[in-house]
């Protein structure tokens, strides 16, 4: 009898354990797509795959307002996209929009990679873009 007892709180402590193992396993996705929606900018680009970013330069344009570098600071799709709320122009109902088009027909390569990269977000979705961006 009372080597039921102790298995059934042998049971249930293990139980807890699973719980708080399970508990700690939500809380690690749930940062990594925290800190993953901060490399994704709001123009298209993944900050992730840069040096800058990288070596802890830059903080992406979805960075703290205090570190942002002086050109993302000047970023009127930056500063647009932030007040619509949208994780990215992409979302926006209004893209391209002519800020987004100055910038893809800019002749900058990452103009082009940022329209393609959006053209890809409206098609798999935000998040599901982003998922591939973190695996390269
Ligand atoms: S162009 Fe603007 S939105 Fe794109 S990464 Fe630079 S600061 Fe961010
Ligand atoms: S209006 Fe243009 S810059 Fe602003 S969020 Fe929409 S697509 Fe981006």
């Amino acid at each position: 009898m009372k080597t039921q007892k102790m298995n059934r709180k042998q049971f249930v402590g293990s139980t807890l354990l699973a719980g708080g193992a399970l508990a700690l396993v939500g809380c690690k996705e749930e940062k990594t797509a925290e800190t993953q929606a901060d490399q994704g900018a709001y123009c298209g680009l993944y900050c992730g795959a840069c040096p800058k970013f990288t070596n802890g330069e830059c903080t992406g344009c979805k960075g703290p307002e205090e570190t942002l570098a002086a050109h993302c600071k000047e970023c009127e799709i930056r500063s647009c996209a932030a007040m619509k709320g949208v994780k990215s122009c992409a979302e926006c109902a209004g893209f391209p929009c002519p800020k987004t088009e100055a910038f893809h027909n800019s002749g900058n390569p990452k103009g082009e990679k940022a329209l393609a990269n959006s053209k890809t977000i409206q098609v798999v979705g935000y998040e599901k873009w982003l998922a591939a961006q973190a695996v390269k």
